[in-house]
């Protein structure tokens, strides 16, 4: 047997022990006041999330806590997986069950526009932002994470985090042809952002309505919703691992995100 790669996962884990390689949470609480996406009727909505104690160490268990949990699959830290759009009904294996387990761990490229959404909150990611960053860091490699650091979610309290107006929520997103570059012309694994869907806030007026979820579930890849602490990973360098639940037929699922970051 080859002793390299036994060697390169004791030397990650010795990292890690060490604080060479630094473990980032890119997760946010999950609770009842998690926010979550509302749909104007007549769509329908998903359920925030609840939990109800089954026993505390009571009568109904004496010796062990436990809890139901109640939510919808995009709630919170969450995956969306290719089947949970209509352009990507139709690939095999879709659903967060059957997708293959190595498809959930890559490298994170981290676009920094961070004071571009603090001027505007519709601030939508071009291609042309996306082929300067990589004039900077390189191509965006195969298998990568694309991750889009607003600092949105510092934003504190559901209402300044969805921050619905009048005309719908004000949130940001990517521009269509931007994402259209990414799902068809770069070969990665999906994108991430901090705020409460992979689109912009008034992305169902664009065309393509919701153009993220389409382009990217059309080229089968996968979106990150609600991810936090950004802020504390390199434009290049980390590793994202990222597996949803394993529900069977399931359109995504509320998951912790873990980045490995090189001290
Ligand atoms: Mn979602």
């Amino acid at each position: 047997m080859d002793t390299a790669p036994a060697q390169l996962l004791t030397q990650l884990v010795a990292g890690i022990a060490a604080g060479s390689v630094r473990v980032v949470d890119l997760t946010v609480p999950l609770e009842p006041g998690t926010p979550i996406i509302n749909l104007p009727a007549p769509l329908a909505n998903s359920q925030p999330f609840a939990l109800e104690v089954i026993s505390r160490y009571d009568d109904q268990g004496p010796a062990w806590y436990w809890n139901n949990i109640t939510c919808g699959e995009h709630t919170g830290t969450h995956f969306d997986a290719p089947i949970h759009w209509l352009s990507g009904r139709d690939h095999p294996g879709n659903a967060t069950h059957d997708i293959p387990v190595q498809r959930f761990i890559g490298p994170a490229c981290v676009l920094d526009v961070t004071a571009a959404v603090q001027a505007n909150p519709d601030f939508l990611l071009t291609r042309a932002m996306v082929e300067e960053w990589e004039a900077h860091h390189g191509r965006i490699p195969a298998g990568a994470w694309v991750l889009v650091r607003t600092d949105w979610s510092k934003r504190q309290g559901a209402a300044d985090y969805l921050n619905v107006q009048a005309d719908g929520p004000h949130t940001p997103g990517f521009d269509p042809q931007c994402v259209r570059f990414l799902a068809h012309d770069r070969d990665i694994l999906g994108v991430g952002v901090e705020t409460v869907g992979t689109d912009a806030g008034q992305a169902g007026t664009f065309e393509p309505m919701f153009p993220c979820h389409t382009f990217m579930h059309g080229a089968n890849r996968f979106g990150l919703a609600q991810l936090t602490n950004l802020d504390r990973l390199p434009p290049t360098g980390a590793v994202v691992i990222a597996p949803p639940l394993k529900i069977v037929n399931g359109s995504g699922s509320p998951l912790r995100v873990l980045a490995l970051v090189p001290a």
